[in-house]
């Protein structure tokens, strides 16, 4: 299976590996298995911290070219920079969050491909 299925069936919110059990059950809880095929998105505890670091430096490349622009095209005081900012990023935040949750389960199930994990089974 190529790696570009892989990841665009999970930034659809889709299983990885049979493109048609929805990854998560609620905004932004990710359901324990597919479904459909019955693969498991959860394998150990801990396994989500990837997704975490993922969102974290998302954001924070987000907060920096934000800060950035502001300081560099607008006048703005730091209290108004601030006051624009800090809901620009806290709400990019929230609505990347079940993507970068969505990109680390592709990127586990490609390596888990890759490394001819047993429970990677392509469909
Ligand atoms: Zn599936």
């Amino acid at each position: 299976m190529e790696r570009e299925v892989i990841f665009k069936r999970c930034l659809a919110l889709r299983c990885p590996q049979c493109g048609e059990g929805r990854l998560f059950q609620s905004y932004s809880k990710l359901q324990e298995e597919c479904p459909v095929c019955e693969l498991r998105y959860r394998r150990e505890p801990g396994a989500m911290t990837g997704a975490m670091y993922l969102s974290a430096v998302i954001t924070e490349i987000l907060a920096a070219m934000l800060c950035a622009a502001l300081f560099l095209l607008t006048d703005w005081s730091v209290k108004t920079g601030l006051m624009v900012g800090v809901p620009v990023v806290a709400a990019f935040a929230l609505l990347s969050y079940p993507r970068t949750v969505a990109l680390w389960v592709a990127i586990e199930y490609w390596t888990d491909l890759k490394n001819g994990a047993p429970w990677a089974k392509p469909r």
